[in-house]
């Protein structure tokens, strides 16, 4: 059910009155909070148990008003926003003093993003200020791509959720920063390194996704409650049925390649073809996963090119070591 004009001014007075409102935008589902209130912004990291020192993306609707945000908008940002927004790229700029400490984990940077989604852009038009907002999950596991999704993790700890359907692209932004010597992706993301890279008409350093080099990312992050182990496209069968015989619940992505294949295990999900369908499907298959009763996902990485650099991160840090390990 997608937001009436009604629902979006209702939202805008719940953030105007420092509550938090659950908004989709084009890669996942945002908790939002008046990006200028302290109190509501401490209140996203409560209802997330996310700790307060990973900074949140600032989402403003207007990429001229950037400059509100920011110390100066140096010329890459220029063209990065004028070539991108509204779209999913975050870009980390010196922060401005409008923007709260808590929004920015107490760091002199800050993180800001036009996001291209109507009903994003209508509440963020509505209200008029910027809205601090991670994913709308709990901290560590998977982000939403539903409203459904939303509802179901965060409840009645959320003072008003959006719906504005299914999540287009469905994995996070591309965050780059800029504000060292040269642009820097600190997560790969909906904006793919090839179009980054042509815009700005220069390689690109990524760092290896196993390097936590932001702070609110861990290597367990988005994570599914079922353990996820990554093995060859082809070895994906064999290794799903041998760990179904020890005794686990498995759960299979079963690579395009192998479509139709018969696997004797608990749960099998057909990846898509395409690497923008899989990127929507991806968190809604882990979610599906779980909520089938598997104990393990047996994966493979896709190949690190366009989506599919997101695809392999995200996968990698839910096969990544959990905090209770
Ligand atoms: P989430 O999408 O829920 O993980 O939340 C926002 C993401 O933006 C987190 O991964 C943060 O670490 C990242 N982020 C926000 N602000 C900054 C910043 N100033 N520098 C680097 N990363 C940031
Ligand atoms: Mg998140």
């Amino acid at each position: 059910m997608t937001a009436t004009t009604s629902d979006i001014e209702k939202a805008a007075g719940v953030l105007r009155a420092g509550g938090l409102v659950a908004f989709p935008t084009e890669t996942v589902y945002g908790l939002g909070a008046n990006a200028e209130n302290p109190a509501a912004v401490a209140r996203v990291f409560q209802v997330k148990g996310r700790p307060s020192s990973h900074p949140l993306i600032v989402h403003i609707a207007d990429p001229r008003r950037l400059g509100d945000w920011v110390e100066e908008v140096p010329a890459t940002a220029r063209l990065l926003a004028e070539r991108f927004w509204p779209g999913p790229l975050t870009l980390v700029l010196r922060r401005g003093r409008r923007v709260s400490r808590e929004a920015t984990g107490g760091m002199e940077t800050v993180a800001v993003r036009v996001p291209g989604h109507p009903v994003a852009l209508a509440l963020l038009s509505a209200f008029g200020g910027g809205v601090a907002a991670p994913s709308a999950n709990r901290f560590g596991s998977v982000s939403p791509t539903t409203a459904g999704h939303v509802r179901a993790e965060l409840g009645d700890a959320v003072d008003f959720v959006l719906d504005g359907g299914p999540c287009d692209v469905g994995v996070e932004s591309t965050i780059v920063d800029l504000t060292g010597d040269a642009p820097e992706v600190l997560r790969p993301g909906g904006v793919t390194r090839e179009d980054l890279e042509a815009a700005l008409g220069r390689p690109l350093a990524v760092p290896a996704t196993s390097r936590i080099r932001v702070p609110g990312q861990h290597p367990s992050h988005y994570a599914p409650r079922a353990r996820v182990i990554l093995v060859e496209p082809e070895k994906v069968v064999a290794e799903a049925e041998l760990a179904q015989e020890l005794g686990h619940r498995v759960g299979v992505f079963l690579p395009p390649a192998f479509a139709g294949a018969p696997v004797k295990a608990h749960a099998v999900v057909e990846l898509p073809a395409s690497t923008s369908a899989y990127a929507r499907g991806l968190y809604g298959f882990l979610r599906e996963l779980d909520q089938r009763g598997c104990d393990l996902i047996v994966a493979s990485l896709p190949e690190e090119r366009g989506l599919g650099l997101a695809i392999a991160n995200r996968l990698r840090r839910a096969a990544g070591p959990r905090p209770s390990d």
